[in-house]
C-alpha cells in the first residue's frame, strides 16, 4: 500500500506538540509493516536540519497557483530517521514557510491553503498515485475538497482520502474569498455552520473526506455532543457512518528510558531511575530534597487547564513535593500567568520554571519527576500520560477524551470535575502514596513502565480501515 501524509507538522525536524509526534510515530509504524509511506509538509525555514539527511531536489518545476497567479515551488524529499519526507518549497514573494515558525502568523490560512493546493498539484503532475492520502487538522483539510471537486475530475484517482481530527478546536475559519485563491467555488459543504458568511476548512475536509478520524474513542464521543462539538457537532453526527476514534500510540523505541541518549541515566527499574532525580534537582538548581517531584510538560494554552496547574502548583509546595513546570506556547493571558507565578516563587528551590520547547529537557523531566499533571479542560488523546507511565512517572489526569482512555485509578490518580479541590483530592491520594507506602509506589509506576502504548493495535485499527476504503 502506498500512503501519502499530509501536515503541517512532523516529529522531530518541525514539531509544535502531539500532533508532530503523532505523524511521525504513525507513519513509521505504517512503515515498519511494509507500507511505501511519505509525508508532504511544508520546507519551514525552522526544520532542524541537524535531523535531515539525503536532502535532494525530487521534483523541480512545480507551478501552482495563488488566486490567478502562477508560482514556482521546488519539492525536496529527504528523510528523517528512516522516514521518507517530501518538503514544498515555494518561491513565492509572501515567503510563506520562513517565518521563522509554524504557526501564529496572520496569514496562516493563506499560508495552508496554499501549500494544500500546492500539494494537490504536485500529486498530479508528479503522477504519484497513493492509495491513501492521510490529512491531518485543518491546514491541510482543503485537500479533501480539491480532490474530490477538481483533482478527481482532471484523472488524478486515488484509493481514498482519509482525514484525523487531532484536536477540533481549531478548524481553519476564513472569508469566501480564501476559497477562490485555492480555485475553489463557494459551496455550502465548505460553510461554517454556525456562520455561514464564513468557510470552515475542517468542516470542507469532514464532507469531502472518505472517512474521518480523531485521535480517541472517547474524543470521538464527546465531538458529537454540543458540549465538546466546538459547532461541527452536526456535521460529524450527520457522518458517524465514517467517524471514528482510534487511539493514538508513541514512539515506544524513541520513548525509551533504557536506551533514551539525552539521559545521563538510562534505567529499567524504579531503583535506576532514581539517579535521574538527582540530576534533575541539579539541572534547575532545586533543593536536594527527598518528596515528590511533580512536573508539567506542556504548551501553556487554556486548554491545558493553567488554574488547575497553578493549584497543583500550591498543593505541592505545600505538602512537601517539588514542582518542575516546562511549558511552550504560551498565550498571552496565560503566558501572564505563569510569569506572575515565576515571580512569587522566585526564590523557592523547591519550584522551577522553564518558558520555552526544550526536546532534551523534556525527556530529563520526565525521567526525574515521580508524577505528572494534566489538568486539560478537554484532550482530544494527550501523549504525555502515555510516555511518563512509560518513564516511571505516575500521571495525575482529569479524566476527559483520550485521558480517560489511557488512565484511571489502575495505573494513575484521577480526577472528574475541572475545579482545583477534584485535582487535590487525587494529588493527595497520590502524596499519601508517595510518603506512606513506598514499595507500592514502586509496584505501581513499574507496571506502569511495562503498559503497552505502541501503534501495533491502533495500526490494526487504522489498516482496517485503509483496506476498506480500497475495496471500494
Ligand atoms: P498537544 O498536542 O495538545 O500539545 P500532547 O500531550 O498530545 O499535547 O503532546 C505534547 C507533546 O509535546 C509531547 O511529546 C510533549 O512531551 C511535548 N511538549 C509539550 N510541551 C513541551 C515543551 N515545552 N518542551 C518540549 N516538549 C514539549
Amino acid at each position: 500500500m502506498y500512503v501519502v501524509h499530509v501536515a503541517s507538522e512532523v516529529a522531530p525536524v518541525a514539531k509544535v506538540g502531539g500532533l508532530g509526534d503523532v505523524v511521525y510515530s504513525f507513519a513509521k509504524a505504517t512503515a515498519a509493516l511494509g507500507h511505501h509511506v511519505d509525508v508532504i509538509i511544508p520546507k519551514y525555514d525552522t526544520l532542524d536540519y541537524e535531523q535531515i539527511h539525503h536532502l535532494k531536489p525530487q521534483y523541480r518545476r512545480l507551478w501552482t497557483y495563488d488566486g490567478s497567479d502562477p508560482y514556482h515551488n521546488l519539492v525536496w524529499e529527504a528523510k528523517t530517521a528512516d522516514l521518507s519526507l517530501l518538503l514544498i518549497d515555494p518561491d513565492h514573494p509572501h515567503y510563506y514557510f520562513n517565518r521563522g515558525s509554524i504557526y501564529g502568523e496572520v496569514d496562516d490560512i493563506d499560508r495552508f491553503i496554499y501549500f494544500s493546493r500546492a500539494v494537490c498539484e504536485y500529486l498530479y503532475k508528479s503522477g504519484k498515485r497513493p492509495d491513501i492520502i492521510h490529512l491531518h487538522d485543518w491546514p491541510v483539510s482543503l485537500v479533501a475538497p480539491l480532490y474530490q471537486e477538481m483533482y478527481l475530475s482532471l484523472g488524478m484517482k486515488v484509493g481514498g482520502v482519509v482525514l484525523t481530527i487531532h484536536n477540533l478546536a481549531h478548524q481553519g475559519l476564513c472569508r469566501p474569498f480564501n476559497l477562490a485563491r485555492a480555485g475553489l467555488r463557494e459551496n455550502p459543504l465548505l460553510q461554517d455552520p454556525q456562520d455561514f458568511s464564513l468557510i470552515n476548512l475542517l468542516r470542507g475536509g469532514i464532507e469531502y473526506a472518505d472517512f474521518v478520524t480523531t485521535v480517541s474513542p472517547t474524543y470521538e464521543k464527546e465531538t458529537k455532543t454540543q458540549e465538546g462539538g466546538c459547532g461541527l457537532d452536526p456535521i460529524l453526527r450527520k457522518h458517524q457512518k465514517k467517524y471514528r476514534g482510534i487511539l493514538n500510540g508513541i514512539d515506544t523505541t524513541y520513548w525509551n528510558p533504557l536506551t533514551d541518549s539525552y539521559l545521563a541515566y538510562p534505567y529499567k527499574t524504579l531503583g535506576d531511575k532514581k539517579k535521574n532525580r538527582l540530576e534533575l534537582q541539579r539541572c534547575f538548581n532545586l533543593e536536594l530534597s527527598q518528596g515528590p517531584i511533580v512536573c508539567v510538560v506542556s504548551r501553556l494554552v487554556a486548554q491545558k487547564g493553567p488554574k488547575l496547574m497553578e493549584a497543583a502548583l500550591r498543593y505541592t509546595v505545600n505538602h512537601g513535593g517539588q514542582f518542575i513546570l516546562l511549558g511552550s506556547c504560551a498565550e498571552g493571558d496565560v503566558k501572564e500567568h505563569f510569569e506572575r507565578l515565576q515571580d512569587e516563587f522566585s526564590s523557592n528551590r523547591n519550584v522551577a520554571f522553564y518558558f520555552g520547547y526544550h526536546e532534551e529537557l523534556s525527556h530529563k523531566v520526565f525521567a526525574g519527576s515521580d508524577l505528572t499533571v494534566i489538568p486539560s479542560l478537554f484532550e482530544p488523546c494527550g501523549l504525555t500520560q502515555m510516555i511518563a507511565l512509560r518513564y516511571g512517572t505516575l500521571p495525575v489526569v482529569r479524566l476527559t477524551g483520550g485521558l480517560a482512555d489511557t488512565v484511571s485509578k489502575e495505573n494513575g490518580f484521577v480526577f472528574k470535575d475541572p475545579d482545583s479541590e477534584s485535582l487535590c483530592e487525587a494529588l493527595s491520594e497520590a502524596f499519601h502514596l508517595f510518603f506512606q507506602n513506598p514499595s507500592k509506589w514502586k509496584a505501581f509506576a513499574e507496571k506502569g513502565m511495562r503498559q503497552d502504548f505502541s501503534w501495533k493495535k491502533s495500526m490494526r485499527s487504522y489498516l482496517r480501515v485503509y483496506e476498506k476504503l480500497l475495496l471500494q
